[in-house]
């Protein structure tokens, strides 16, 4: 995925300000290292909006993590804390950990079906449309290649 500019676009996990008192940690964004600028991934935004509207009109001094929130996000917090990950090989980690993640929560979406627990039956049905939507805009481990 490219830049406006050209250049090639990477991913990082950013610490935004969103208000003068919420601070949201470890938000996946792309970033155009000769502009400047960052963005959200665009699949993201709409869970980082659920997440900011949980917290009210008028929130008090507030930070949370994405991971906690996205499942997206906590793969890729996962991928790129593994420092001994070559920079080639993290697209396929990345790959791999979603797989490894979507199955886990196929199993866990088996167990909660077979308990009829509906709270949870939804819950994963979120997460796991958190993970699914997004591989088309993923391609920035490979930004350099
Ligand atoms: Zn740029």
């Amino acid at each position: 995925m490219k830049c406006n500019c050209e250049q090639s676009l990477k991913l990082e996990l950013r610490t935004v300000k969103y208000s003068r008192s919420v601070t949201i940690r470890h938000v996946p964004v792309l970033v155009c290292d000769q502009c400047m600028t960052y963005e959200l991934i665009p699949s993201m935004r709409s869970d980082l909006k659920r997440c900011i509207d949980l917290l009210g009109s008028d929130p008090g001094k507030t930070s949370f993590s994405m991971t906690d929130h996205h499942e997206l996000a906590g793969v890729i917090y996962d991928v790129l804390a593994d420092e001994d990950c070559p920079d080639d090989r993290l697209h396929a980690k990345f790959e791999d950990e979603i797989e490894g993640r979507i199955n886990l929560l196929l199993d866990m979406y088996r167990l909660a079906e077979g308990m009829r627990d509906d709270q949870w039956v939804s819950d994963i049905r979120q997460r796991l449309s958190q993970l699914s939507v997004i591989l088309p805009e993923m391609n920035v481990f490979h930004a350099d290649v």
